[in-house]
Parts: C-alpha cells; sequence; structure tokens
C-alpha cells in the first residue's frame, strides 16, 4: 500500500520566488501519476519536495496517511531515478545497483537475489558483470532503474528519466517503463515536459504551469475536455487549432462562424452547450489538426485556405495552410483516404477548402480561457 497525498502544497524559493502553490492531489495506491508541463513549471520542485530533497515552505506530504514534512529522503521509503543517472563508473553493474542495499548492510544472499531479480526485469542480465562506461546509454539508464528497484519501496520517483536518450531510444524505453510498471508493484509519480510520455504513460497526468495545476486527468479526459486554453494547446501534436470567431445562437440550434463560414454545433457538444445555457458572443474556438476535413467548394461550412507548406509524414500529411485574414492553421490528413488527384492538389501554393465537425470542437471563454462547456 502507498498513497501519496499533497495538501495545499506551496514552494518558496528564497525571499519570494514562489515555485509551486496551491498545489492539491491525492494519489492512489499503484497509480502511475504524471507531473507534465513546459520547463520552470514546478515539476521537479515537486517530486523533489515529495521526495524530501527539497523543504516544503506550506502544506504537508502525507505518504500511506503519515505526514512526511519533517522526515529526511532515507526513511521516506521512496526510490528516485534521475535524468543525470550517475552511475558509479569504478564499479561493475551488479554492485552499482547493489549499492543501496549494501549501504543497508543487507544479507549478501538478499542482495544476490534482488539485483539479478531486477537485471531479468531490466533485460541486462548479460551485463552484470560490466563497468558503466560499456553500457549504451539506454543501458545504462536500465541500470539506474534497476538500482531504484532493489530497495523495494512504496513510491518511485522518476525525473526527466529518459530525456538524455535519442528519440529512438526514448521511445523504447517508454514502452519499456510501461512493461516495467506491470512488474513492480508500486506507486509512480513521473516528471517530464514531453506530452507524449505523459499520455502514453500516466494513469492520469496533473498538466502545471507558472507553479499552478492546470489539470488533472486520465489522458482521454485531458485530451477531449481540456479545463482551459493552456492545456488544449499543451496536449497534442501538432497542437491544438485556435481561432478567434463568434457563437450564433438560432431556433435553438448553435453556430460557429470560423472565416466566413457556417458551420452548425451538433452532438454532444451543441447538448452540453444547451445545458450550460451558452451564450452568443465571441469565444475562442478549438480545432485539433486532425479534426479538420476537407470540403467542397460550394459547400457554407467550407473555409478557403492556401497552402504554405505541406509536409509528407508518411501515413498523414500535415498541412500548413493561411486564411484570408492571415490566421493559420495545421490540417492533419491520412494519406490513406486519399486519390492520387486529390493528393497531387495539396501542395504549396494551392487553395483548398476545409471544415470541421461541430461535434469536435472546443469552445473557450476569450477573457478567462476557460472551456465554456466546464
Ligand atoms: P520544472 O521542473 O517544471 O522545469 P522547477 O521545479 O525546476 O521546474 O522550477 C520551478 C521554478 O522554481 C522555476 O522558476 C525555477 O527557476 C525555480 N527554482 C527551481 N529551483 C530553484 C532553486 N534552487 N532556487 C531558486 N529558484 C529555483
Amino acid at each position: 500500500m502507498a498513497t501519496v497525498k499533497l495538501t495545499n502544497v506551496k514552494k518558496i524559493y528564497g525571499k519570494d520566488t514562489v515555485a509551486v502553490q496551491e498545489f492539491n492531489l491525492d494519489i492512489a495506491d499503484k497509480e502511475f501519476i504524471v507531473f507534465v508541463g513546459p520547463s520552470g513549471c514546478g515539476k521537479s520542485t515537486t517530486l523533489r519536495m515529495i521526495a524530501g530533497l527539497e523543504e516544503i515552505s506550506e502544506g504537508t506530504v502525507e505518504i500511506d496517511g503519515v505526514v512526511v514534512n519533517d522526515l529526511q529522503p532515507r526513511d521516506r521509503d521512496i526510490a528516485m531515478v534521475f535524468q543525470n543517472y550517475a552511475l558509479y563508473p569504478h564499479l561493475t553493474v551488479f554492485e552499482n545497483m547493489a549499492f543501496p542495499l549494501r549501504l543497508k548492510k543487507t544479507p549478501q544472499e538478499e542482495v544476490y537475489e534482488k539485483v539479478t531479480k531486477a537485471a531479468e526485469i531490466l533485460g541486462i542480465t548479460e551485463y552484470l558483470t560490466r563497468k558503466p562506461r560499456a553500457l549504451s546509454g539506454g543501458q545504462r539508464q536500465r541500470v539506474a532503474i534497476g538500482r531504484a528497484m532493489v530497495r523495494d519501496s512504496k513510491v518511485f520517483l522518476m525525473d526527466e528519466p529518459l530525456s538524455n536518450l535519442d528519440a529512438k531510444l526514448r521511445n523504447q524505453m517508454r514502452a519499456e517503463i510501461i512493461l516495467l510498471r506491470e512488474q513492480i508493484d508500486t506507486t509512480f509519480i513521473y516528471v517530464t515536459h514531453d506530452q507524449t510520455e505523459a499520455m502514453t504513460l500516466g494513469d492520469r497526468i496533473v498538466i502545471m504551469k507558472d507553479g499552478f495545476i492546470q489539470q488533472v486527468g486520465t489522458p482521454t479526459e485531458v485530451f477531449d475536455m481540456p479545463e482551459n486554453l493552456f492545456v488544449a494547446e499543451f496536449i497534442g501534436a501538432p497542437k491544438m487549432n485556435t481561432i478567434k470567431t463568434q457563437l450564433v445562437s438560432e431556433d435553438g440550434k448553435y453556430y460557429v462562424t470560423p472565416y466566413g463560414a457556417k458551420i452548425e454545433v451538433d452532438g454532444k457538444k451543441a447538448d452540453m452547450l444547451r445545458e450550460k445555457g451558452a451564450e452568443a458572443g465571441e469565444i475562442i474556438l478549438g480545432v485539433r489538426p486532425e479534426h479538420i476535413v476537407l470540403a467542397d467548394k460550394d459547400d457554407p461550412a467550407a473555409i478557403p485556405c492556401k497552402i504554405v507548406v505541406n509536409e509528407m509524414m508518411g501515413s498523414e500529411l500535415h498541412l500548413h495552410v493561411v486564411v484570408e485574414s492571415g490566421d493559420r492553421l495545421i490540417v492533419r490528413i491520412p494519406t490513406v483516404s486519399l486519390e492520387d488527384e486529390e493528393r497531387h492538389n495539396l501542395v504549396h501554393g494551392h487553395t483548398i477548402y476545409v471544415t470541421f465537425e461541430g461535434k469536435v470542437m472546443h469552445f473557450f471563454n476569450p477573457e478567462s480561457e476557460k472551456n465554456i462547456l466546464l
């Protein structure tokens, strides 16, 4: 059992640098939680306060119901893996992994058992007698994870563990962390600036900005129903298109009017607008690139635009287009759906017509930038 609870946690560095504030979060036993946000938003500081590496200025951190604010890191029963996995160069992989156990004067037999088991899970058994310099970056990172694993801690903290690896290795290690998670039955808190890592690893994601939590939710929740414009643009790649436009209400129906087009809001989104009693007026409309589709020139819902960049990604085409007002949009089109002739038209300099379905729209208040459906 290991729950982690943060209540009104605040961190002030020096006199007045507020790094984290009003941080409230209940982490369930064996949950995989990801803190994500741009550099400087307070992710590492929060993790380090949980670990005991940073003093908590205000509020409480509880592990399994016990307030740990005044406990030393070693007394908190946590394990931590950092970005810089600092292995001891003069020790073998086995001894690097055994290190925390040696500190605790663990009997030799138990050390052997734990290290070999962790090495097996991580697929590094054959390297146990090597020194770190004879390993690749990914293998070294596995040793660092192994060193944390052998401690059988209640909580496993990871601070950007993959950011020193190249893109390919990062993808591979990400998948391995998912597998690893199934084998080490513990609570994980993982810090990253990478929204893909957050989406693929987290049971729930905590999105942060300027020291404040912006939203806590499952990957599906934060993707489908972002609480504000920041979350909407941070989650998803390429990022969501945002358009300043009008919400129009006519005969019990809602429409949006981006760039002279008139598009009905339908399905669940229309029901939600009605339930909220949303008023007509200026809004920021959000549409993800994958939700924009090609339209007929004569369709009243069609927006004319000119292609300025076409990026062929293989299975899809990313089009950067400019509309009459000068705004830029990004459109993602699956190539499998395209006829050859259509594909020839989707190139730099051509004018195309696009639209989107009402059920995929997001609506934000232009002042507060909050999702008006929440
Ligand atoms: P993140 O992990 O999201 O990149 P950090 O938690 O490292 O962000 O930092 C949050 C804020 O606190 C930043 O503005 C950073 O400059 C500041 N900060 C972090 N560590 C210290 C420190 N030791 N002293 C003063 N300010 C710090």
